[in-house]
């Protein structure tokens, strides 16, 4: 969709916002925008404020419970999730039946770019907590009218039987769990690859799908096509990986995508991902800063379509970069450099202080009979990629903590 259809769609939406959103309706007229055809250009567009995670948050906690960036009385909201909070507290978000359908059509995108039809038999396999993310894909997994098992409360154990037994075709989750999945049903002498039938697996909350290294991993342990994902409870699903598989498309059918430079907000191919959405006119958000740090591919993809394309999905959250002696290092890259290696089962990764340095360790749990060949291998490749001494352990089998939604294999003890 070109900017002048953007924009078309974007008046729309703020005719209604500016009439009733008590929260955007002060924060555009004190930036002096009273009417939506002010915004007739990029330039003009490009002048509206951002919108900040810290912001909605603290509207929330000064209007509890959902703040006042509501559009419609409360009556008219029919779906309520929330956050992690894992930075901070939780923020509600609430959706109306228009806006949750069209969290569903956004789905139906990513299912109809990865060759997903009705006749796929999809397993979502998450708990089904207050997270909007897996939920959403059940929504757009009902639209496609697609026979979609339910499974929230089940264990590993029960989900692949039932991913088995039901001739399941699509499974979606995180990378980290998918994984933990394949683990799983290793231990109990399956291998989905040659056992199951499953073709695509569809990857959200972490970068992993668009790593190649743990890309490839998924797909030899599924004997499947692993897509990644992207989108975030306050935004949307904005993220759509097509069949040739380089990169992640943003969806700009349904979402207005800038990528801004970390340190000057003006226009980049590399840096922080700012959005607002088009669809979601009942709790929407403009020029929303996800913090998702990003990088446009400089060609258009091959599969034809005009919507830009992410070199690699989201690389990672901007606050979560860690910086060791000066460098600034991404969680996801040194996932995809252990991850090269086969034989590496599980690991974990913290950066510490001593007296005078800041250090970096990697545990590794792997199944080469002469481990400490293993850790020479990845002490070597981090400082061949990275330029960066890191120490590398071996730890017993079983040892390091296994996860079912977002790893935690990162932490920082400064
Ligand atoms: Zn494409």
């Amino acid at each position: 969709m070109d900017i002048t259809t953007q924009l078309t769609r974007f008046h729309k939406m703020l005719a209604q916002v500016l009439k009733t959103n008590t929260f955007y309706k002060q924060k555009l007229t004190d930036a002096g925008i009273n009417l939506p055809n002010e915004i007739q250009t990029v330039s003009d567009y490009q002048q509206l404020p951002f919108t900040t995670k810290d912001e909605l948050s603290s509207n929330q906690v000064s209007h509890p419970p959902y703040g006042t960036n509501l559009t419609f009385p409360l009556e008219h909201y029919t779906c309520l999730h929330q956050t992690s909070g894992t930075t901070g507290s939780p923020l509600r978000w609430l959706d109306t039946k228009e806006s949750w359908d069209w969290w569903g059509k956004c789905w139906r995108d990513i299912y109809d770019a990865a060759g997903i039809t009705s006749a796929d038999r999809f397993m979502i396999a998450f708990s089904f907590g207050p997270f909007i993310g897996f939920w959403s894909a059940y929504h757009g997994a009902q639209q496609l009218s697609a026979l979609t098992l339910a499974n929230g409360g089940f264990t590993s154990e029960q989900r692949i039987r039932a991913i088995l037994s039901n001739d399941v075709t699509v499974v979606i989750c995180t990378p980290t769990y998918a994984l933990r999945l394949a683990e799983v049903a290793e231990q109990e002498g399956i291998d989905l690859n040659k056992d199951s039938i499953v073709r695509v697996t569809i990857h959200a909350g972490e970068p992993g799908a668009s790593l190649p290294a743990t890309k490839q991993r998924i797909e030899e342990r599924w004997g499947a096509h692993a897509y990644d994902h992207a989108g975030a409870t306050e935004v949307g699903a904005w993220g759509v990986m097509c069949r040739p598989q380089a990169g992640v498309h943003l969806n700009e059918d349904e979402f207005i995508c800038e990528v801004l430079d970390t340190e000057t907000d003006t226009p980049s191919d590399e840096g922080e991902l700012v959005i607002t959405n088009l669809g979601r006119v009942g709790m929407p958000v403009i020029r929303y800063r996800t913090g998702d740090y990003v990088k446009l591919k400089p060609t258009p993809c091959e599969c034809g379509s005009q919507h830009r394309v992410l070199d690699s999905g989201v690389i990672g959250r901007i606050d979560n970069a860690i910086i060791i002696r000066g460098l600034n290092v991404y969680p996801a890259t040194i996932e995809n450099i252990i991850l090269k290696f086969p034989d590496v089962i599980e690991f974990a990764v913290r950066a510490y202080k001593t007296e005078t340095l800041d250090e970096l360790e990697v545990q590794i749990e792997t199944t080469n009979p002469n481990p400490t060949d293993t850790a020479l291998a990845i002490t070597s490749a981090i400082r061949d990629a990275l330029g960066l001494r890191a120490i590398v352990k071996v730890v017993s089998h079983g040892s390091l903590p296994r996860y079912e939604l977002k790893s935690k294999r990162f932490t920082d003890e400064r």
